[in-house]
């Protein structure tokens, strides 16, 4: 590629950043870092009923999350009114834009007509025939549509799409109150920032046509354009609320990792082969738009869920202890995280990574380490505390008091004495201090378990489980 790509996310702030937003976020950053180019944040608030800051600032805290980092802007549509007001002036005076005096009563009364003939409603154009303005009189602009031939999109995504002319109308580009309409400022932005690829969800594509002939009017050759497919849920409807969270940020809650999501994001989508678990490093240098299918990908949490497990047994122990800290907290394990010992947390942390699909799970495992006492699973209490059992926590309970160094080595030479001098089986003993300690029948293995919570927590928990608590 020649030139230096330029590319743009474009999000309207009405909403937080979600699963679909963050993947267009996504596929022009990978873009923009393949290419060692330039990626730009463009906030689209033209819509001043339902943009408002807090969703700015959701969007740009979703996107630090997500580690997608940006170039240029936060830009905003509103600052830039004196821009667009330059380029209709433009258009106006080259009379390729003209002012339109219908009120909105007329409007809607040719609307109507057209609908009871059956027809579909267009501008008819009639104030293209005004020689002259009319002082005093509001007024919009409308751009002069050409009204024979096809636009011809050749898109990087979705391929070769024509559209008649004669379907499109003279469009609005700047209303009487003298704000601009959103296909007009899109394309003012992408040409006043030199963007060279527009990569966008597919419910543009109709309004390319109408901006590729807005490009021409200014002598601009318009950009290549790359149509991403919907995302759709299961049952096969576009994604939304009923298929489950589809905001980042309550990923984020949820104990996702943000690697997991791009992850996961990237393949909704675009593939590499099979391969499934990819770095970013791997991804920039692999992502192109010649990868990206043409039908709809479907949203599929478990998979997610699965991904996000992946990349917790691959995590370094000390980077995921700090990022369990707020779940541990939120769980009310801990009451403050700056007090916890970051090494002896990693230990912890690297005993449980493997078999924690999220920080949450993580978070609500650790606890058999950090609090005093746990609660105990009912149906493990009645399977594996049976008066036979406690006999054996009491011996063990015994032996363990007596013991000097409380390391897994010495503690599983205690369990093994215990299961032969019985002539039971390792597990008649694991099993019943496994619920005792842990509350549950599913943990790391025992005797690290137990180094790692410490003698007197470890004392603690049999006693209470041998006197009946
Ligand atoms: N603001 C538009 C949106 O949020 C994006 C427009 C574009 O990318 O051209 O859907």
């Amino acid at each position: 590629m020649n030139t230096t790509v330029r590319v743009r996310f474009a999000p309207s702030p009405t909403g937080h950043l979600h699963i679909g937003g963050a993947r267009t976020a996504l596929f022009n950053w990978l873009f923009a870092r393949h290419h060692k180019g330039t990626f730009i944040l463009r906030i689209e608030d033209t819509d001043t009923t339902r943009s408002t800051d807090e969703y700015i600032g959701a969007i740009i805290e979703g996107m630090k999350w997500l580690k997608l980092d940006w170039e240029e802007g936060p830009y905003r549509q509103t600052a830039r009114f004196d821009v667009y007001r330059s380029y209709v002036d433009r258009l106006l005076q080259e009379g390729k834009a003209y002012y339109c005096y219908c009120t909105p009563e007329e409007l809607e009364q040719r609307r109507q007509e057209a609908l009871s003939q059956g027809k579909t409603p267009k501008y008819d154009g009639r104030c293209r025939l005004l020689k002259e303005p009319v002082p005093g009189k509001p007024a919009a602009v409308r751009f002069k549509m050409p009204q024979e031939g096809r636009t011809v999109l050749n898109d990087l995504v979705k391929g070769v799409i024509e559209f008649e002319n004669n379907l499109l109308e003279d469009m609005v580009i700047m209303r009487s109150d003298g704000s601009p309409t959103y296909n007009f400022v899109v394309v003012v932005d992408d040409i006043d920032m030199k963007i060279t690829h527009i990569i966008r969800g597919d419910d543009h594509v109709n309004n390319t046509p109408k901006q590729i002939h807005i490009y021409e009017a200014f002598g601009w050759t318009p950009p290549e354009f790359g149509h991403l497919p919907m995302i759709l849920g299961a049952d096969k409807a576009r994604l939304s609320k009923r298929h489950g969270a589809t905001s980042v940020m309550a990923y984020k809650d949820m104990g996702y990792l943000p690697d997991a999501l791009v992850n996961y994001l990237v393949r909704l989508g675009w593939s590499y082969g099979d391969q499934e678990v990819f770095t970013r490093q791997e991804l920039i240098q692999r992502f192109s738009l010649e990868s990206v299918g043409k039908s709809a990908a479907v949203f599929n949490p478990e998979k997610l869920l699965w991904l996000n497990g992946q990349y917790m047994s691959n995590s370094d122990p000390k980077d995921l202890a700090e990022l369990v800290i707020p779940f541990l907290e939120k769980e009310g394990i801990i009451t403050d995280g700056r007090q916890l010992d970051r090494e002896w947390l990693s230990r912890a942390v690297a005993s449980l990574k493997e078999r924690s699909r999220t920080l949450v799970e993580l978070a609500h495992s650790l606890r058999y380490y950090i609090l005093e006492y746990v609660d105990i699973d009912p149906k493990a209490r009645e399977k594996f505390l049976k008066p036979d059992n406690i006999r054996i926590l009491s011996e063990l309970h015994e032996k363990l008091a007596g013991l000097p160094d409380f390391t897994a080595g010495e503690i599983e030479k205690i369990f093994v004495s215990i299961a032969e001098s019985r002539s039971v089986k390792l597990g008649n003993v694991a099993q019943p201090a496994r619920v005792a300690i842990t509350g549950t029948t599913a943990s790391p293995g025992m005797f690290e378990v137990m180094e790692i919570a410490g003698k007197e927590k470890i004392l603690k928990r049999l006693s209470k489980v041998i006197s009946g608590g």
